[in-house]
């Protein structure tokens, strides 16, 4: 019986010029972002202007975590108390956590069969609540027609912030994703596409918008030793006037992170080539439902997705069960009982109205998911497929 021996959670080492740059900020002591030597720029402001480069934005923040980004995303575009945020009933529990704590209402949004956020639900939501904010998650790397994110968000004059935990180093019709949004927020968690075990960055063109994030984040009145955001000079009223919430990222996490935003494009890369295999050997498949992918999107496969339309929950259960016996690990979205890192939109009961959303049920109760580590091979991606059209058989 075919069986893969191999960890679904294992990433590959930090690379060893990031190790040893950490080692060297380590001896340094000087871990915080803001204790800097004379003259010294620091890792945090560097990763922010590299990062900023990368994206092709003006402006970038180090935090603590992609959650945190979403945070403040929020706060710096002023969402009042109890203000209703449109956002994708599928996606992380971070997502809707974040507009909790910003003070904001979640307003779950339905799911297409291809994942992503279902724009005449969008239409119809904002309509009828009057929502002035989407917070658009690209959840496992999914993206929208943005385009039509685009109109929308025009003709409703919405406010856009894109969560863009998994499409770091994705784009749409070659513009990267978390360009289009006043805001973008990011995730350095170990299971995103770089890895400083935990952090997140936050992109804007708005000067305003990023004084306010800057201050928010807990900069004090050290907000001069930016290099990705606005003259020192500008700051003077929203010093005064922002809140320090503070949640910044620290020297070790950003010279770990440095090195590997050199290799992302390499790694996406990687990834698509495993994507693609796994792809293949499911698209054989009759019992399975894989969305055929925009032309418009490229994207970094680091995650595949896949339904099985005509499974109950008994059968999938049941596939997930022999797929792990044979050491492949497949989440469902659809379990009732939320479990690891999955969980249900329905299981989010601090919501004020919960939500009753039929089509993302339906998408969901067959919707199985999979990490593809790149420390997985080609062979390993090849045996894996054969694995799953094991168990089908
Ligand atoms: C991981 C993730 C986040 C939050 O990132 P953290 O850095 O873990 O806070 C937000 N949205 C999605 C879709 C994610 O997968």
């Amino acid at each position: 019986m075919k069986a893969l021996h191999k960890s679904f959670t294992q990433q590959e080492p930090i690379p060893e010029d990031a190790i040893a740059r950490a080692v060297e900020v380590l001896r340094s002591g000087r871990l915080h972002r803001y204790n800097l030597a004379a003259g010294e720029v620091g890792e945090v402001a560097l990763l922010e202007q590299e990062f900023a480069a990368y994206i092709e934005q003006p402006y970038c923040l180090a935090c603590a975590s992609g959650g945190y980004a979403l945070h403040i995303a929020l706060r710096a575009i002023g969402l009042q108390s109890q203000e209703p945020v449109l956002t994708n009933a599928f996606t992380l529990s971070p997502v809707p956590g974040a507009i909790h704590n910003a003070g904001g209402q979640p307003l779950l949004i339905e799911t297409t069969l291809d994942y992503t956020i279902d724009i005449d639900d969008l239409v119809r939501a904002t309509e009828q609540s009057g929502a002035k904010v989407l917070l658009l998650s690209h959840m496992r790397g999914h993206i929208a027609d943005m385009t039509a994110i685009m109109q929308h968000c025009a003709q409703y004059r919405l406010v856009l912030i894109e969560d863009c935990a998994h499409t770091m180093g994705a784009s749409w019709q070659g513009q990267p994703s978390g360009t289009f949004g006043q805001i973008a927020c990011f995730s350095t968690q170990t299971y995103k596409h770089i890895n400083s075990g935990e952090g997140g960055l936050l992109t804007t063109a708005d000067p305003e918008l990023m004084r306010k994030a800057v201050i928010l984040s807990g900069s004090y009145m050290l907000y001069g030793t930016h290099i990705a955001a606005p003259e020192a000079e500008s700051f003077k009223q929203t010093r005064l006037e922002t809140p320090n919430y503070s949640g910044r990222m620290d020297h070790l996490r950003a010279a770990i992170l440095r090195p590997q935003l050199r290799t992302l494009d390499d790694n996406a890369k990687r990834w698509n080539e495993r994507y693609a295999v796994l792809e293949q050997a499911l698209r054989a498949r009759p019992e399975i439902y894989i969305p055929t992918r925009s032309k418009h999107e490229a994207y970094v496969g680091s995650s595949i997705q896949f339904s099985l339309p005509e499974f109950d929950a008994a059968d999938i259960a049941q596939f997930i069960a022999e797929c792990e016996q044979r050491g492949v690990m497949i989440k469902w979205f659809g379990a009732p009982e939320p479990s690891g890192y999955t969980s249900r939109y329905d299981s989010w009961q601090y919501l004020d109205k919960p939500p009753d959303l039929p089509q993302t049920q339906r998408v969901l109760a067959t919707l199985c998911d999979m990490r593809i580590p790149l420390t997985f091979s080609i062979a390993d991606c090849e045996l894996i497929g054969a694995i799953i059209a094991d168990v089908l058989d």
